[in-house]
């Protein structure tokens, strides 16, 4: 690809005429969560509606929150912050002196709405901050937040709350859903405390507790748990750390390549679904199975990598020291090829793992 426009103007190039998808909490703690893919990077850095994108090609998934639980969790959601957070404070059982909206107005732009939790953080310590803007630097580039969560100071510390339509049903929720939410919040906190940071603040006064709001028992009632965060903390700042710069993903990109999804006369992307697979495919993916929990364009990569190891999941790839195709492995295994100096250790491992299993399964 050329390298002499800006990153963000090839970025723009490559969605084409549409409005970018905004990243998220729970795009970047997914993006780090695979750190070696380009696909997902390049994608993500360009806004792609990836949703989109899956099922044009032809590999729709169910993905995301059904229209129903987004709705009862905006319903939820409202009514903790009605009244200036009221029940919010209640259920916290603080005083908190004020309550700031920072949304701005429909017109206000990102960094406006940073520049004003900027300083809503500098001057109002002891406020109930609702609908802040933060901002991260993710693979070079930097990526606004706007969490649906609101800070606030208790015990001279900023919390970060996260709202979650999620139940807890006798006192139990799901943990793999409380475990995303952490992972999540981790990613405001970090956000957060850049911002203080530059608000001239010390990013130490945000605490690693986040509090976490879910409903009673299918209920509207709100019930709240203060979680630590401290292992997605350090696990983010390391992923974050290990992902490549967008501009050196971008030069390895071949010319021409575009997943432009603009509408025709029908509302449907115009793009020919054989071209667009095709420059997909352009860009390296690295599948695992975590794929599937994480990633809209997970069905695509996984029948994509169906003949590869990595399929069978991160350990068993890795204890398989770099074979890359499930032939290579059954001939390994079956001793009908000679091993290369580097599959020697695996060869060994599999025609014993093969002459067990022959032992056992008759
Ligand atoms: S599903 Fe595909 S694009 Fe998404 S993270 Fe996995 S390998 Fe990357």
């Amino acid at each position: 690809m050329a390298q002499t426009s800006t990153p963000d103007a090839r970025l723009d190039r490559l969605r084409g005429p549409v409005a970018p998808r905004r990243h998220n909490a729970r795009t970047i703690a997914a993006l780090t969560g695979n750190p070696g893919c380009t696909r997902r990077a390049v994608l993500d850095g360009a806004g792609v509606d990836k949703m989109k994108v899956a099922e044009h090609i032809g590999f729709p998934g169910r993905f995301g929150q059904s229209s129903f639980a987004i709705v009862r969790g905006n319903v939820f959601e409202a009514r903790l912050k009605a009244n200036e957070g009221a029940a919010l404070v209640g259920l916290l059982g603080v005083d908190v002196p004020k309550y700031l909206d920072l949304s701005g107005g429909p017109k206000a732009s990102n960094e406006e709405r940073y520049s004003r939790t900027l300083e809503a953080l500098r001057d109002n310590p002891d406020t109930l901050l609702d609908h802040p803007m933060l901002r991260l630097e993710v693979a070079g580039r930097r990526v606004y937040l706007e969490p649906d969560l609101v800070a606030f100071q208790l015990d001279n510390r900023y919390h970060v709350v996260e709202i979650k339509s999620f139940p807890v049903i006798d006192e139990q929720a799901d943990p793999g859903k409380v475990s995303a939410a952490a992972t999540q919040a981790a990613v405001y906190v970090l956000a957060l405390r850049e911002a203080l940071a530059e608000a001239g603040r010390d990013p130490e006064t945000v605490s690693h507790h986040v509090l976490l709001v879910c409903p009673k028992d299918f209920s509207n009632q709100p019930v709240s748990s203060m979680i630590d965060v401290r292992r997605q903390l350090s696990v983010l700042r390391r992923q974050l750390s290990r992902m490549a710069r967008i501009d050196q993903l971008l030069d390895t990109l071949p010319d021409g390549l575009t997943f432009d999804l603009e509408a025709g006369d029908d509302g449907e992307p115009a793009r020919d679904p054989e071209a667009l697979t095709a420059d997909i495919e352009a860009v390296p993916a690295r599948y695992a199975p975590d794929c599937l929990a994480t990633c809209e364009l997970s069905f695509f990569c996984r029948a994509e990598a169906r003949t590869s190891t990595a399929v069978l999941g991160r350990s068993v790839r890795e204890e398989l020291g770099g074979i890359e195709d499930v032939q290579t492995v059954l001939a390994l295994a079956h001793g009908t090829i000679e091993p290369t100096p580097d599959q020697a250790e695996a060869a060994v491992l599999l025609q014993a793992a093969y002459r067990l299993r022959a032992e056992l399964v008759p």
